[in-house]
């Protein structure tokens, strides 16, 4: 920055010590620090994203074609939103299975994150990750992939704080809303109470001389469904959505993980063009070539035309849900746009831990900065299963933020924590949050040589309330889960009348039957349960140690795989310190 502003570092230093802010030559400033001094010589400073700049050039890259020649009609995206418990879920199994037709694929669909279903003819592609958070973080990316809102509300219980929110989300979003009143069926339904109460949020139904389309309807009884698709084509009608059939594809990342036989998976939707097995494509800062795509009954695809949902294996990395994906003109173009996003996404992580004065508190002590009168900051490392959890952990902390605490992501990411992970952690003084993911060995033993905290949790909800119970400092006693054993699945055998049973080598600790097991595939939690049955050799045996192998049959679990690692533990309650 001196260089560019045509002073010495030693200026810089020296201005900010005169404004009562400590800095070495060698230190990140901060934005503020930046202006002021920029501000002082009468210099005009944009700060931008790191990489915002280099982004338009990659785009260039990309050659991404936006131009709309031969374009046709496609199949309206739609996502269903609404209060907890007014019938989403059930709503989108209803659409889904009403479309199965039976004996295809044993009638069994897929979660892929979003599916198609067809109504006199015309394709609807519905985004099957109900709730504004996700809608709204996407958004928050720059992806639109939504057409059409169709809000869910309970008949019987009318219109509810996230029925408002999602009305908001929707709107700012302009999207048009379409409202499915749920729940006819129940007692006490009255959609004319919902229509008012709808009405007094401007959200103006047609009975009431507007223009929003309710709908009544029952996701139980099916009653009202075809309705709620025919008014769906019907406004996807008027929108007169269109897209070019030809070209490379373009379009956003709804899901993504890691599947340990499979690699990156990815589901994406194509919003332009078509996506073709062996095209090379970059989503964010993931490329690769297309190995296989399959849609949302698990059939084989070779081609994915607008508003499509397929989900893509091929791509080198876990990409990130709302990330813009594009086949690049050529491999080379493909690999390095993708490394160049990664230098920049990199820094950028870097740059929210940089400078930064007051210093990050961990969550056992942030209660004791915020009595002592200064504003603190949660520093969080945070990891998750699934970009879907990351997303939703990380919206919902995000509200938790007040003005004398505040929230910092040192680094965010899916799968499990590692000792990179940990070191982060320790040298940006943050604690480290995993959901449903498990700490590896190293990471376990540098944790507790660096003295790093490291919270795990199963439940969005306990995840959320302990980080509120330490803004107020009431954080409550925890039950410590002390790790006994580890034992690596080698191979699986199929015993008739037993089921499969696991064929270990004891790596750690020692295994007990009966024990309470966390079954791990790539440090992500897949089962809960307990050792049900334990063998070495022939025998039945209470306990086996390391080093040796055994068999182990698990409760009411199968998946079993080659490499999982099966973990055993004991709970005990640790006092916290005050
Ligand atoms: P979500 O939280 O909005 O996804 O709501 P769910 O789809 O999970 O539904 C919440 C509860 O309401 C479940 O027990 C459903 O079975 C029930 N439910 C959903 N739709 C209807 C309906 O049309 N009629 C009745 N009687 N119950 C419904």
């Amino acid at each position: 920055m001196a260089a560019r502003l045509n002073r010495s570092a030693a200026d810089i230093v020296r201005f900010l010590l005169q404004q009562g802010e400590m800095v070495t030559a060698t230190q990140s400033l901060s934005d503020d620090m930046i202006e002021l001094f920029a501000a002082e010589l009468g210099a005009e400073v944009r700060i931008t994203e790191p990489g915002a700049e280099q982004e338009e050039e990659l785009l260039r890259a990309l050659e991404v074609d936006l131009v709309d020649e031969g374009a046709q009609i496609r199949p309206p995206v739609v996502t269903v939103m609404g209060h907890v418990d007014h019938g989403k879920t059930l709503l989108l199994d209803r659409i889904r299975s009403s479309n199965v037709v039976e004996g295809e694929a044993g009638g069994i669909t897929q979660h892929i994150g979003a599916y198609q279903t067809t109504r006199s003819d015309h394709r609807i592609t519905f985004i099957d990750t109900p709730g504004h958070e996700a809608f709204t973080a996407m958004r928050a990316r720059g992806a639109q992939a939504t057409d059409v809102v169709v809000l869910v509300v309970a008949a019987d219980d009318g219109v509810m704080p996230q029925t408002a929110e999602a009305i908001d989300h929707a709107q700012a979003a302009d999207v048009p809303i379409i409202v499915a009143i749920n729940k006819m069926d129940r007692p006490g339904a009255d959609a004319d109470r919902v229509r008012a109460q709808l009405a007094e949020r401007g959200l103006v139904p047609e009975s009431y001389g507007g223009e929003v389309i309710t709908v009544p309807m029952s996701a139980m009884t099916g009653e009202g469904i075809d309705e709620l698709l025919d008014q769906i084509l019907l406004v996807a009608e008027l929108e007169e959505l269109t897209a070019p059939a030809s070209g490379r594809a373009v379009g956003i990342v709804l899901e993504a993980h890691l599947d340990r036989g499979r690699g990156p998976v990815a589901t994406v939707l194509v919003q332009r063009g078509t996506l073709r097995i062996g095209e090379p494509m970059v989503a964010g800062a993931a490329w690769g070539r297309v190995r296989a795509m399959t849609d949302d009954r698990g059939a084989p695809l070779s081609e994915a035309g607008p508003s499509m949902p397929v989900e893509v294996l091929g791509l080198g990395e876990v990409a990130r849900s709302g990330d813009l994906f594009v086949v690049a003109p050529d491999e080379k173009t493909a690999g390095k746009v993708a490394e160049t996003r990664e230098h920049w996404q990199r820094q950028a992580s870097l740059a929210g831990t940089a400078g930064g004065s007051g210093g990050g508190a961990r969550l056992e002590d942030i209660f004791k900065q915020v009595q002592a009168g200064e504003t603190a900051t949660l520093n969080l490392v945070l990891k998750a299963d699934v970009h879907g959890s990351l997303e939703a952990v990380t919206d919902s902390l995000r509200k938790l933020e007040r003005e004398d605490v505040k929230l910092s992501f040192v680094s965010r990411g899916v799968g499990g924590i590692n000792e990179n992970d940990v070191q982060l952690a320790a040298a940006s003084e943050a604690t480290i949050i995993g959901f449903n993911v498990r700490p590896d060995r190293n990471a376990r033993q540098t944790a507790e040589t660096e003295d790093v905290e490291v919270r795990l949790y199963e439940i969005i909800y306990d995840l959320i309330s302990d980080v509120q119970n330490a803004m107020v400092g009431l954080l409550e006693p925890e039950f410590e889960e002390i790790v006994v054993g580890e034992a690596q699945v080698r191979q699986v055998f199929r015993i008739s009348g037993v089921g499969p049973v696991a064929g270990c080598v004891v790596e750690h600790g020692s295994v007990r039957s009966g024990a309470k097991v966390r079954f791990l595939r790539d440090g992500t939690i897949i089962w809960k349960g307990a050792v049900s049955s334990l063998r070495h050799f022939q025998d039945d045996v209470a306990e086996v140690s390391a080093g040796m192998e055994c068999g182990i049959g698990l409760s009411d679990f199968s998946d079993l795989k080659e490499g999982d690692v099966i973990e055993t533990y004991t709970e005990r309650e640790i006092a916290r310190v005050a």
